[in-house]
């Protein structure tokens, strides 16, 4: 019979995708490039400190138990996940600050201060969770390309709403809700880098990330998000899911239209199906295709800091730039402005193990452009100052660090293979780019499939999810077993 599904990269999507197949009675191995599972989902440790390196905030945790259901067994008998509330506090340059609390009336409060009526507040949000629950949900769990998409109900009685966003960027968007209030728009349009984009071009439409933050929550795994890939392998392994590591694929075997085969530095994977979750433009370039023309989203230049504890710091803590519009234009053309908005991720706090003690692991994270060959040690030198710096002034204290290393694009790059490090693939800046994701079907290799963060819907951890359901769909409506 025909059911050998070699996956290749075993990052979150790859998980996901291996168990679902398994689920489906596929025999499956996993084939990875690194010595370690888990593809961004990693650790770096140094000093007595660990870092959660890649991801840090864990959202819609639902699609974690659907892989778990599929055995008959629980999430939660596997990983402890913590709400975490308020998901995370915020600084401006003037000393303004806000934290997010998951209660309604207490967010709205605290968004209040930005100087908008609470009135207005709550109508914005009302509609973010209508615009999620019509638009970003659909367009999350399904097929774009189905037809059958564009004419549902659910797009057409949105129809009049979408048509006041055609046209608009998720700045101007937020902008023409809070006129008076350009903290509050600072605020709203960070959720454009939820998908690697620059509020001041992405299209309106993808306003509603800011619901699976703002109304959803954010989850807190213990031990940190790299528990999440070691609880999906563990699963799989205890259902017969094999998985490779140091396992490089370096391109197909074909007879026509089909793969046969892997090719790995060590001989031939045979293969009846195969399931690519890693960067598409690799494959492409195996297959001798011209490569993806749609540009490439945001990078990250990250400081691993072991430092002495600062009370005040969280779990997430977000310092923003005095100018957010000049920050996405450096951005836009290469480079970082010299005030950049400042993500401090600290999970010491969770996790007192993960910095010695009365110390505390700080990831200090600025939003950088994909690597196109710039000095990023340079880079990193000349802003850390400023970085320290603008740290310490908001939080009146001084830092103390007494363990560092910098991590930056080209060293996401050459960790997960993503394309010019960036973080979520191809950007999605402009309306028609987020109809350009590769698709979870190959065009013309008929046993050929994708998901991943370059896949339809996109990059973050539950679109990596949904894009390993989507394909595994799309396997099983193409019948091939
Ligand atoms: C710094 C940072 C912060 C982030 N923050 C968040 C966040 O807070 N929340 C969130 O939801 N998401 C966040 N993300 C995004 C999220 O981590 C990714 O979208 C997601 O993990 C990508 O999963 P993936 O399976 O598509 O790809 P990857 O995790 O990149 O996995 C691809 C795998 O393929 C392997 N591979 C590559 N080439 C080959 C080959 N030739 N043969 C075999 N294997 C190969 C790689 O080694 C890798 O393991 C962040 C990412 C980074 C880097």
């Amino acid at each position: 019979m025909a059911d050998r599904a070699r996956i290749v990269g075993a990052g979150i999507a790859g998980l996901g995708a291996a168990l679902r197949l398994r689920a489906a009675g596929w025999d499956v191995e996993v084939l990875e490039r690194q010595p370690i599972l888990g593809g961004k989902i990693h650790c770096v440790e140094h000093d007595g400190y660990r870092f959660d390196a890649g991801p840090s905030f864990l959202t819609q945790p639902e699609r974690l138990d659907e892989l778990f259901a599929l055995f008959g067994e629980r999430l939660a008998d596997h990983l402890a996940l913590e709400e975490v509330d308020p998901s995370v506090r915020y600084w401006w340059p003037d000393g303004t600050t806000i934290s997010t609390p998951r209660d309604r009336e207490a967010l709205v409060a605290e968004l209040a201060k930005l100087g908008a009526t609470p009135a207005r507040i709550h109508a914005y949000l009302d509609e973010l969770a209508r615009q999620y629950d019509a638009i970003g949900a659909p367009f999350v769990d399904d097929h774009v390309t189905r037809p059958g998409f564009w004419i549902h109900p659910r797009t057409i009685t949105n129809l009049p709403t979408s048509m006041g966003m055609l046209g608009k960027t998720f700045a101007a968007y937020n902008q023409s809700w809070f006129p008076d209030a350009p903290k509050l728009v600072q605020f709203l349009g960070r959720y454009a880098t939820y998908a690697g984009n620059d509020p001041f071009r992405a299209p309106a439409f993808m306003a509603s990330i800011a619901d699976v933050e703002l109304r959803q929550g954010i989850w807190y795994p213990e031990d940190g998000l790299r528990s999440v890939p070691e609880a999906l392998v563990a699963l799989g392994q205890r259902h017969g899911v094999r998985f490779r590591t140091s396992a490089g694929v370096e391109g197909f075997e074909r007879d026509g239209r089909r793969v046969t085969g892997l090719r790995l530095g060590d001989g031939v994977e045979p293969a009846d199906l195969v399931v690519c979750a890693l960067d598409p433009q690799h494959v492409a370039g195996w297959l001798e295709r011209p490569l993806s023309p749609v540009p490439r989203a945001t990078s990250a230049l990250i400081w691993f800091m072991g430092v002495d504890a600062v009370p005040g710091i969280g779990l997430h803590n977000l310092f923003f730039s005095s100018d957010y519009a000049s920050e996405f234009a450096h951005i836009a053309d290469g480079a970082i402005v010299e005030d950049p908005t400042i993500y401090v991720n600290c999970s010491s706090v969770m996790s007192p193990s993960h910095a010695p003690p009365g110390k505390q692991n700080w990831f200090v994270m600025v939003n950088a452009p994909a690597d196109a060959g710039q000095d990023w040690a340079g880079m990193a030198d000349s802003l850390r100052p400023h970085v320290v710096g603008k740290l310490e002034r908001l939080l009146g204290q001084r830092i103390v660090v007494h363990s560092e290393s910098t991590y930056a694009p080209p060293d996401i790059a050459r960790t997960s293979g993503a394309w010019a490090g960036a973080i979520y693939g191809p950007a999605a800046n402009r309306l028609i780019d987020l109809f350009r994701k590769q698709p979870a079907r190959d065009a013309e290799l008929e046993n050929l499939f994708y998901c991943g963060g370059s896949s339809h819907p996109g990059g973050g951890i539950p679109m990596c999810l949904s894009s390993a359901r989507l394909a595994v769909q799309t396997i099983e409506a193409a019948g091939l077993r």
